[in-house]
């Protein structure tokens, strides 16, 4: 069998050394499971005589983007072949008259973006990630970022996509025009499938043109139920800000003691970017001022350097690897980490997080593009203590009832993977038939990116990346 897969994708991109196939075990999640073999494709053709080939033998196939994942969506749990898709990533047409571009599924979000640069236009999800996700795993995950506001999440830019189904057949869905009305909107259906029901080998992107100016500024809070607060009161206004980034105490020092961005030293700070024609833009700083003054802010500082602007992104950007040196025993591990709620519901959920932290005897930094709801929060536990990890899965628990509750989602942006998949469960109750039956369609022998999602069953602490027995 692995002569054949070799044979299809030549020696040059197939392996199956031990230390590729150990690190292609691993996205950015707590997870971590060896498969057998790793290939590269180039080409449509090629995926699809895999897929073909794995189908007939019933090999599991994994999609493998950038492998920034932080749920284990693409963490091969049941082996098999992981298919990297980076090699696919070919810019192929840029259209700014037809608002529109075609590229491949491995183009890197940054990459993309320089080519935008010079006609003045950009894809504007904004992922964290940006430097290393690719176009295919934000397709698949659906990610978005600080700009999803004002500009929306991956799904509302894909126009089109050409994709690989289990069988090898090739499919070509959407459109290049900007409206289509013509049959199902199944490019929607593969938006956040997370591998499970195709592999994307070319996407068609709407893009926007890059705003004329921006602004930024930093509000500093005594409590972080005044940060909440001043998000929905922006919103409420109503004043539709390009983004606005919540930090807690706990992240807040972290990314001091690491970055020395001199975030001002607070229980919470909100960090608000408006954007568009000068004028406007001149006008919503002031109204933002005010806000944040009438909500108790200790202070606010603002921006339209650009120095000083990517000083404070880069600050907040590094939140996730500043919490990991909060310290020497600890490291902060993706669990419950990016639930959405109503933006109003904000104040409310973040106290309840500090309560559940407190009460599970557990670290929780919360952090988030707040502006519209989504909320990360980062656990610090001890990865060799059965105690921290038990704690932390109880507090998950907790975290996510308190976000069902409010009306709220499991996840935001970074997709169910496994550390989502039974809250996902518990949310998504009515809909879980119809998930079934749609996977059974497209995938009868459930060989595309298995035992995920709503197939997952126990508990999230298994097929854990550190050195100790999975806590299950
Ligand atoms: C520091 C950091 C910051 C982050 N910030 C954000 C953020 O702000 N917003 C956000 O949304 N996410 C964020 N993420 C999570 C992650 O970057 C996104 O989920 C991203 O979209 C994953 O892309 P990837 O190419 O790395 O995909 P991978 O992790 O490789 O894969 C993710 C999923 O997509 C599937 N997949 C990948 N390529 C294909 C394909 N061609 N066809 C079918 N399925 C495919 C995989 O099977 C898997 O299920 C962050 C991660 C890190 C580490």
């Amino acid at each position: 069998m692995l002569a054949q897969i070799r044979s299809i994708v030549g020696e040059k991109n197939f392996s199956t050394r031990i230390a590729d196939l150990y690190t292609y075990g691993f996205d950015a999640s707590i997870h971590h499971r060896t498969p057998d073999v790793v290939v590269q494709p180039r080409t449509t053709e090629q995926v699809s005589r895999i897929l073909r080939f794995a189908n007939e033998n019933r090999i599991p196939v994994l999609a493998r983007g950038g492998g920034t994942g932080l749920c284990g969506s693409a963490v091969p749990i049941k082996g098999g072949i992981v298919m990297d898709m980076t090699k696919m990533n070919q810019i192929k047409e840029i259209r700014v008259e037809d608002l529109y571009c075609v590229v491949g599924p491995g183009v890197i979000y940054d990459k993309l973006n320089e080519a935008l640069a010079p006609y003045g236009f950009f894809f504007p999800p904004t992922p964290g990630s940006g430097e290393a996700c690719t176009i295919g795993g934000m397709v698949a995950t659906n990610a978005s970022g600080m700009r999803a506001i004002k500009y929306g999440a991956t799904r509302d830019y894909v126009l089109g996509l050409e994709v690989v189904l289990a069988n090898g057949e090739v499919i070509r869905t959407g459109t290049r025009t900007i409206k289509n009305s013509s049959g199902y909107q199944l490019e929607r259906l593969f938006v956040g499938s997370e591998g499970t029901l195709g592999i994307i080998t070319e996407v068609t992107l709407r893009i926007a043109p890059k705003p004329k100016k921006s602004a930024m500024a930093v509000a500093a809070f005594d409590s972080l139920e005044k940060a909440g607060r001043c998000v929905s009161a922006i919103i409420a206004k109503p004043l539709i800000p390009s983004a606005i980034e919540l930090m807690d105490r706990i992240c807040i020092k972290a990314v001091n003691k690491t970055m020395h961005v001199g975030f001002p030293d607070c229980e919470a700070l909100c960090l608000i970017e408006v954007d568009g024609d000068p004028k406007v833009v001149e006008d919503e700083v002031k109204e933002v001022h005010t806000i944040c003054k009438e909500i108790g802010a200790i202070s606010v500082e603002f921006s339209t350097d650009p120095k000083q602007m990517a000083k404070w992104t880069a600050g907040r950007k590094a939140v996730l690897p500043a919490l990991s040196r909060y310290g020497d025993e600890y490291v902060s591990v993706s669990l419950a980490d990016d639930m959405s709620v109503p933006i109003s519901k904000i104040p409310e959920t973040v106290v309840a997080f500090q309560k559940i932290a407190e009460r599970n005897n557990v670290i929780v930094g919360t952090y988030g593009h707040a502006a519209d709801g989504n909320l990360h929060t980062k656990m610090l536990l001890n990865p060799l203590s059965e105690e921290s990890w038990k704690n932390g899965e109880k507090a998950v628990a907790e975290i996510f009832e308190a976000v069902i509750a409010v009306g709220g989602t499991v996840t935001g942006e970074h997709g169910v993977g496994i550390s989502k998949a039974p809250y996902m469960k518990k949310e998504r109750e009515s809909i879980l038939g119809v998930m079934k039956a749609i996977k059974q369609t497209l995938d009868p022998n459930n060989i595309l990116n298995p035992g995920k999602l709503m197939e997952w069953e126990g508990s999230i602490i298994r097929y854990l990346r550190y050195p100790c027995r999975d806590f299950a």
